[in-house]
């Protein structure tokens, strides 16, 4: 789905109960009943934005399949916290209304519970907002953030229970759509799940590519994606499974198996070394967009930081086995030439392919006879020179990439032109 489809469904989603609530208003209608029609807006539609953070976080491929998964999330987040802005002000309205016209708002069962709903709902959005000045775990913010599929239904309850809007009529049953959606989209988490468990991958081989740096290979049923997409694999050693985590492809289509190359940052990166063949794995593949072959475009500029390098890596391997000609620049920025993986494919693809170049550049290694220092304007024009209307690929650590697509808007690179990837899916 294109992201502009899924905004356009959004807005149709939204507009339906605005218009069937516009419906209720009448001329001439009173200061207080504006109020009170204010609050049930507010509440119609951020229990519509809420909903929709279930639809966009539930991995649903047709939906990501054009938009990638980070970006996906960044809509569920924006959204989310609109949402969530519109419900926690709407009983202000409401109990003013009361206020206003002499009566004492009470507390009730259904209220309880939208308010329990509510708590659910502002402890998940806090967790993701803070996540990096609480240092939370990873794991601890996706369980508080899970506790939300618990939410969604006690927040229903309430609105139906309270709500004069949805006591008959279309929206009420709109309302029952949802709730259908709502349980559509768990059963496809279950579904996909099953299936997943049903054809465990087995680890075919552990590499070690750099000092801090491994590939696993794996085998099983093939599995059709395009260079530059990433998988979610939850690796069974010793009888347990971990936790999933997203690692890119750095493996081809155009080769049997599938491989990731994982550098070690935490803990269970920092595992990744003590796979053994025997091992096991779950495979949820392919997510993303980030590929040249989502891009019509002959000329190519790839920007690497780090590990960011795997998606260039599988999309390099895929267009040298295919021949493909095009005309391509890689910059990939390092600390020092020890952290450069792939180097002998690297150069074996440079040798291979004329039209591709490969421009290391080094930020802490001071005798290092190429580029030095960061990947800046200057080296970025140098390596644009010769290349036409080129689609921009960057993937790499986040102060990277957001410098260097600062540095690409100042260069003059049309926004359409520019394509990321965060490794990050918060
Ligand atoms: C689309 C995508 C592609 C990626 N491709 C690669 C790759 O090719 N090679 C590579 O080395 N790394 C890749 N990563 C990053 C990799 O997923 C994280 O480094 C890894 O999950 C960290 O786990 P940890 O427990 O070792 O580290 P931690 O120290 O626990 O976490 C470090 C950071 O990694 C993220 N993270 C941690 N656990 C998870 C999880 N279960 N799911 C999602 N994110 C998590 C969080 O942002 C966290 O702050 C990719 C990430 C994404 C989103």
């Amino acid at each position: 789905m294109k992201k502009w489809a899924l905004l356009g469904v959004m807005a149709v989603f939204v507009a339906v109960p605005v218009v069937l609530w516009a419906g209720t208003l009448w001329q001439g209608m009173p200061a207080l009943a504006y109020l009170y029609a204010t609050g049930r807006l507010l509440a119609l539609v951020g229990f519509i934005s809420v909903f929709f953070q279930f639809v966009l976080s539930a991995k649903i491929k047709w939906i990501e399949r054009n938009i990638g998964l980070d970006k996906l999330f960044g809509i569920h987040k924006t959204s989310g916290l609109i949402g969530l802005t519109f419900i926690l002000i709407h009983p202000i309205p409401l109990t003013l209304t009361d206020l206003l016209a002499g009566r004492i708002p009470s507390i009730t069962l259904p209220k309880l519970v939208g308010a329990s709903s509510l708590l659910i709902f502002v402890i998940g959005a806090s967790s993701a907002v803070l996540y990096s000045k609480l240092r939370l775990k990873y794991e601890t913010w996706k369980a508080i953030h899970t506790a939300n599929y618990v939410a969604l239904p006690l927040g229903f309850v309430h609105s139906l229970v309270l709500g004069s809007d949805l006591s008959r009529g279309s929206l009420r049953t709109f309302w029952f759509i949802l709730a259908f959606l709502y349980l559509a989209v768990l059963a496809h988490k279950l579904w996909r799940r099953i299936q997943i468990r049903r054809h465990p991958f087995q680890v075919a081989a552990v590499i070690q590519e750099t000092h801090d740096t491994w590939t696993l290979e794996f085998a099983g049923k093939p599995v059709a994606y395009k260079p530059g997409q990433f998988l979610i694999v939850q690796l069974i050693r010793d009888g347990r499974v971990s936790e999933p985590h997203p690692f890119t492809l750095s493996s081809s289509p155009t080769r049997k198996g599938l491989a990731i190359s994982v550098k070690s940052v935490g803990d269970f990166t920092s595992t990744i070394r003590h796979t053994k063949t025997a091992d096991r794995a779950y495979i949820d593949a392919p997510y993303g967009a980030f590929s040249f072959l989502c891009r019509d475009a002959p000329d190519l500029l790839f920007i690497a930081g780090g590990i960011g390098i795997t998606p260039f890596m599988s999309m390099l391997r895929y267009m040298a086995d295919s021949k493909l000609e095009r005309r391509v620049v890689l910059v990939w920025g390092n600390k020092s030439e020890r952290d450069i993986a792939f180097r002998a494919e690297l150069e074996a693809i440079e040798a291979e392919m004329p039209s591709l170049r490969v421009l290391h550049v080094m930020s802490s290694q001071p005798d290092w006879p190429g580029e030095r220092g960061y990947v800046d304007a200057e080296k970025l024009s140098r390596a644009l020179d010769g290349l036409q209307d080129p689609q921009v690929f960057l993937c790499g650590p986040p102060v990277m990439m957001e410098v260097v697509l600062r540095t690409l808007r100042g260069l003059g690179i049309p926004k359409k032109r520019i394509h990321y990837e965060r490794f990050s899916l918060r």
